[in-house]
């Protein structure tokens, strides 16, 4: 019998060197430390020993019983303080590594642009007014004060909407002036004071200095007693507000065919402060935008009476006022979409 419980605690010592997960260890207790095993049915046979015999016999049996379960013991403790290891290595987080930045977006520099221009001029008192993009040959031209045969009313310089026979000529417009017959017409004869954003639209060779779609902000102011004076005071203090207290402002005669009379507006170079340089090509000037009084035949299209009414207008591209600003060498960068020209902004 001795003999038999040696083997059975030999083989069962053998198998639990073998075991490496806390399942197979609980049917290992199950086969050897169970009420019904190999142990128990050695047990059952102790009835048959002498008296002497007997105890030797037991307490050999006690003996195998708890090197077994202590055995068993010591494993389970050591299977479940690895199984824990491991699950704490799948689920570690490193809490010193640095997180990872969520990417934020921005505005587009032409969208600052014209937000800077919009804030300016209604600290000014101008209101903020949009007109259509796609507008009638007569307003984009004709109450504006091109004649006929202006070269832009040509088929090569502006896109015109295909329309049905008999139609009206319908075209995306070249410029946002258009805005100022609505505006004039809308709050005439009471005095207006609106700037109009919005996209333009030109039949162009894109190159560095030109796109075919381009923003604008027109200005507009029509009252009494309005005089270059004013449109000098108004366009220094947008100048100043937007470049800076250095910033100035120059006119020069220019040709427009709704103002009268008309200038284009300059002003000293920023980067070289007027001694000249490669930006302003050595003039120490540049050019913001073109102005002037409204001319009469384009304020009584409006609706105003120029013996009473006068007034001043003016039109400037975001972009161009960008470029100056930060010292763009291309327009093109605008509507490139790279993320290394936006993310400068
Ligand atoms: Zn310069």
């Amino acid at each position: 019998m001795i003999e038999q419980l040696e083997q059975v605690e030999k083989q069962a010592l053998a198998e639990l060197e073998a075991i490496t997960t806390v399942e197979s260890l609980r049917t290992w207790r199950s086969t050897y430390l169970a009420k019904v095993g190999p142990i128990a049915e050695i047990s059952r046979g102790m009835g048959k020993l002498s008296a002497e015999e007997r105890p030797r016999v037991g307490q050999r049996i006690n003996a195998v019983k708890q090197s077994l379960q202590g055995a068993y013991d010591a494993l389970e403790q050591k299977l479940i303080a690895e199984q824990r290891a491991r699950e704490l290595e799948h689920d570690r987080v490193d809490v010193t590594l640095p997180g990872r930045p969520a990417p934020a977006g921005r505005l587009h520099p032409t969208t600052q642009t014209l937000r800077e221009i919009e804030r300016i001029f209604s600290n000014l008192g101008f209101t903020v007014w949009e007109s259509p993009e796609v507008e009638t040959d007569e307003y984009n031209f004709g109450l504006l004060n091109f004649p006929p045969d202006h070269p832009a009313r040509d088929m090569q310089d502006t896109f015109f909407v295909k329309m049905p026979p008999g139609s009206p000529k319908v075209v995306m417009r070249t410029h946002t002036s258009p805005g100022q017959i609505h505006a004039m017409r809308k709050f005439a004869p009471e005095p207006v004071r609106v700037i109009l954003p919005g996209k333009c639209y030109r039949m162009e060779q894109v190159t560095a200095r030109s796109e075919m779609m381009f923003y604008q902000v027109e200005g507009l102011a029509v009252g009494e007693n309005i005089t270059m004076g004013d449109l000098k005071g108004t366009l220094q203090e947008f100048a100043t507000q937007m470049y800076g207290p250095e910033a100035t402002i120059r006119f020069r005669p220019s040709y427009f065919p709704f103002t009268e009379p008309s200038v284009e507006v300059d002003a000293r170079c920023f980067l070289c402060s007027g001694k000249g340089c490669r930006m302003c090509k050595y003039s120490g000037w540049l050019e913001i935008l073109g102005a002037g009084m409204v001319h009469p035949n384009v304020l009584r299209n409006g609706g105003y009476d120029p013996e009473r009414f006068s007034g001043f207008a003016f039109g400037m591209g975001p972009e161009r006022i960008a470029i100056l600003k930060y010292g763009i060498d291309d327009i093109r960068w605008f509507w490139s979409g790279d993320l290394r020209f936006l993310e400068q902004f």
